[in-house]
């Protein structure tokens, strides 16, 4: 399981990116386009008026064998809270960055905000196609900007309108994506393009040493002299990615559909589950007590959400430990009161399916409470534990 948010300035192509993931795992069978006001995560008819994510909305798709649930963040500074309270629940977050532009002032703020909060992320830059476009540039301002060590995974095939395809420095294999005839594309896997190959060793060399000076020990074989393998060399992006010493940036076009494929292995390779991340802690009469990912442990999750649905009044639960059924009392802190839970939902973009149980790590939607607001606890009433408020984010500065 991932549980995965979208980072960016407004504009940087979240919602196309969102859309594109949704579309690759199979979760939507038709594209939706942000001008067309038909993307999925963009449930509020004033949100697709106004072409910016407000209501942060989670969505379940698979990938790989892998339940991913990802958290749509507001990527609007005016909507700050949002994207404070969304946070919170990742596990890991794709920061969206245009290949134009690079590092913008929102996703600078938006970037402290997840530094605060430890989320572990991997970078994407998006617009590949667009006339001015530069890899290396947005690359560059990552690391001014924003201070990881980038540790670029890929090198674009083709530039501008003509960028086609990527080759990934790991497995030195390429992508290359073929627009279909219903305009839908598709990935072809071959070998690296005979003109792009001395390159694609150039960065493949420069990646290791990046990734030996940050990780001493973690790339012997690169001591060695001999070829890194790419599981050594995924293994060190890993634990780089969790620390936060490096970033991994991946590069594509969520508009032409290009690099989704790619983007979502690395979610999965780099990424944590649930289940990597630390204990959350929280207080239960008075002391301090650690929770751990464990289905069996007393039931503790966060409403992180609420929106106000046909299907009902929605809360949207982050589950930290434990288990939650459906028709179990649940003890609200906030409110202060037992509240019964009604039926549990796994929102899949255009439907909602039920689900007879949640477990620790799971992102669901609950019906039936009526006092939860966004930022209460939830528990088992024999454990009423409160969670801890995380560490303060900083104030957000608007910028003009
Ligand atoms: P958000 O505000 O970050 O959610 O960004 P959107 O997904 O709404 O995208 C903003 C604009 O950029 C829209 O007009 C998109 O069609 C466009 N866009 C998104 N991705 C790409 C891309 O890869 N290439 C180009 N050329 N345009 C894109």
């Amino acid at each position: 399981m991932r549980n995965l948010g979208i980072l960016a300035h407004v504009d940087a192509g979240k919602t196309t990116v969102t859309e594109r993931i949704l579309y690759a795992t199979g979760t939507t069978h038709k594209r939706g386009e942000v001008h067309d006001g038909t993307t999925v995560t963009d449930f509020d008819p004033q949100e697709r008026d106004r072409g910016i994510t407000i209501f942060a909305a989670a969505v379940t798709c698979d990938w790989d064998g892998h339940r991913i649930n990802l958290i749509d963040t507001p990527g609007h500074v005016d909507f700050s809270d949002e994207v404070v309270r969304s946070l919170r629940v990742l596990d890991g977050a794709v920061a969206v960055f245009d290949a134009v532009a690079g590092v913008e002032p929102q996703s600078e703020s938006v970037w402290r905000q997840a530094d605060r909060f430890g989320v572990p992320r991997i970078a994407f830059v998006n617009k590949l196609d667009r006339a001015g476009a530069d890899l290396d540039s947005a690359v560059a301002s990552i690391r001014e900007r924003l201070h990881p060590a980038p540790l670029v995974v890929q090198l674009p095939i083709g530039s501008e309108d003509r960028f086609e395809g990527v080759v990934d420095l790991l497995r030195m294999r390429a992508w290359v994506w073929a627009d279909g005839r219903d305009g839908t594309g598709g990935a072809v896997e071959g070998p690296v393009p005979e003109a792009l190959r001395a390159e694609a060793e150039r960065r493949r060399r420069v990646l290791e040493e990046a990734v030996a000076e940050l990780h001493p020990g973690a790339l012997e074989e690169f001591c060695t002299r001999s070829t890194v393998s790419a599981d050594t060399l995924a293994g060190a992006l890993r634990d780089l990615t969790r620390t936060g010493d490096g970033v991994v940036v991946l590069c594509g076009s969520a508009y032409r559909n290009r690099g989704i494929e790619p983007l979502l292995d690395a979610v999965v390779a780099y990424l944590p589950s649930p289940l990597d991340v630390p204990a959350v802690r929280g207080t239960l009469d008075g002391a301090q007590q650690e929770r751990a990912a464990d289905p069996a442990a007393p039931f503790a999750a966060l409403a992180f959400k609420v929106n106000a649905t046909a299907t009902g009044r929605l809360t949207y639960l982050r589950v930290y430990s434990g288990t939650i059924r459906k028709g179990e009392a649940v003890w609200d802190a906030g409110a202060g009161r037992t509240e019964r839970v009604g039926r549990i939902l796994r929102v899949r973009a255009d439907r909602h399916a039920q689900v007879e149980l949640a477990v620790a790590g799971d992102i669901v939607a609950v019906v039936g409470l009526k006092s939860a607001r966004a930022g209460s606890t939830l528990c088992a009433p024999g454990a009423p534990l409160v969670l801890e408020p995380p560490a303060t984010a900083d104030p957000v500065v608007s910028v003009a």
